[in-house]
């Protein structure tokens, strides 16, 4: 038995986001295009996501209109948060905030910061040294006391995520042509 895929309750807007957002991953997928991720091959390695997966989330995203995607210099293809998409952000900061606080022991993991001061960013997103409320792409996110890497070798993607970055802003893999045209 599949479950449906429409929630019943048309009058509650929370359901209404949950049909676009909610399905297992979506909201990863969109956590690492805040991450600066645009290409499908680096969403699959960096999520570990079965290929035909991310393809249905990634065409949903963009039905939606939370993703853009167009061809890029290389002849790939990449996919983009709109401003519909980019609008999610508290929706994801107040879900990272809950994670950090119950289920963080051993302190934060991820940092976020206003990158023109350092200033740590509260749970409402204002900056604590200058309290400006911080636009996305000003933020930077680091890892935090309670991050642990794995210390096993990572893959660009995710060593790229691990290292203090600003947020939207891309990160830069090196394909060949082949895959290039195969991730396409
Ligand atoms: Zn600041």
């Amino acid at each position: 038995m599949t479950l449906p895929n429409t929630y019943a309750d048309g009058n509650c807007p929370l359901a209404r986001t949950l049909e676009v957002v909610g399905e297992r991953w979506t909201l990863l997928i969109v956590r690492d295009a805040f991450y600066g991720v645009r290409r499908f091959g680096d969403f699959a390695t960096q999520l570990g996501i079965p290929r035909a997966v991310l393809t249905g989330r990634l065409k949903t995203l963009v039905q939606e209109g939370v993703f853009t995607r167009d061809d890029d210099a290389a002849g790939g293809v990449e996919y983009r948060l709109t401003a519909k998409g980019i609008a999610l952000w508290p929706a994801v900061h107040a879900l990272m905030n809950w994670g950090e606080s119950f289920y963080s022991p051993n302190g934060t993991k991820r940092l976020l910061r206003h990158d023109l001061d350092g200033g740590v960013l509260d749970h409402e997103g204002r900056c604590q040294d200058c309290g400006a409320a911080v636009p996305v792409p000003d933020i930077r996110i680091e890892p935090g006391p309670g991050f642990q890497s794995g210390g096993t070798e990572l893959d660009p993607v995710s060593s790229a995520i691990n290292t203090p970055r600003r947020l939207l802003e891309p990160i830069a893999t090196t394909r060949t042509p082949a895959q290039a045209r195969r991730r396409g």
